[in-house]
């Protein structure tokens, strides 16, 4: 019986045990002779202090690695072909224990060469969709991949979000009617709608 519920992923409501086998902690609640799960998560038993616990998912300290997706925001351009990355959350979009800095290098922006510029690619105050290709810290990015890239721009002119038109490479401004270039991932945040 305990080596089930132990580690289980539960709903709330669900029944964890009888109220004589542990005492009520955290993510809890007591019912009609039963501790309850009060909130999705984790059971976990604390045999010292005999309470049992549901421990909400997604909170523990998590470390990117090699291969995972990531959201960060562009911070900076410290050279020509390499941009700065501040990475907040995972691919769930759950925002990680802190930030974790990631590099973007132009030969990891697109498949295509002749590109000079990451401008090319990304601004610093871009949101990005990356995929991490380094095995750890410092995290080197690539948003080659389609699904990688700018989801969130914002106007270099005068600050408003950027829209991405169908058919076009450009994102634009719809409020001072600049276009500008990125490597836009294909679920960029904001679509203009096609007139007919
Ligand atoms: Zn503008």
């Amino acid at each position: 019986m305990l080596a089930n519920i132990v580690g289980k992923k539960v709903f709330p409501g669900d029944i964890l045990c009888a109220i004589e086998e542990f005492l009520p902690g955290d993510g809890v609640y007591v019912d009609n002779g039963y501790i309850r799960a009060a909130r999705f998560g984790i059971v976990e038993i604390d045999f010292t202090s005999r309470r049992i616990h549901v421990k909400p998912l997604g909170k523990k300290p998590r470390l990117p690695g090699k291969g995972s997706v990531v959201y960060g925001v562009v911070t900076g351009v410290p050279r020509e072909e390499l941009a700065f990355v501040k990475i907040f959350a995972d691919e769930r979009m759950v925002p990680f224990n802190g930030f974790f800095s990631g590099v973007l290098h132009i030969s990891q922006a697109s498949d295509s060469p002749g590109q000079h510029s990451i401008y090319d690619f990304v601004k610093p105050g871009d949101f990005v969709r990356a995929t991490i290709v380094s095995p750890s810290a410092p995290y080197l990015l690539s948003i080659r991949r389609p699904q990688d890239g700018v989801i969130l721009a914002y106007c270099s002119v005068c600050g408003a979000p950027l829209y991405k038109v169908p058919g076009s490479p450009y994102l634009v401004c719809k409020r001072c009617g600049n276009k500008e270039k990125r490597k836009v991932a294909i679920h960029y945040l904001l679509e203009e709608r096609r007139k007919r």
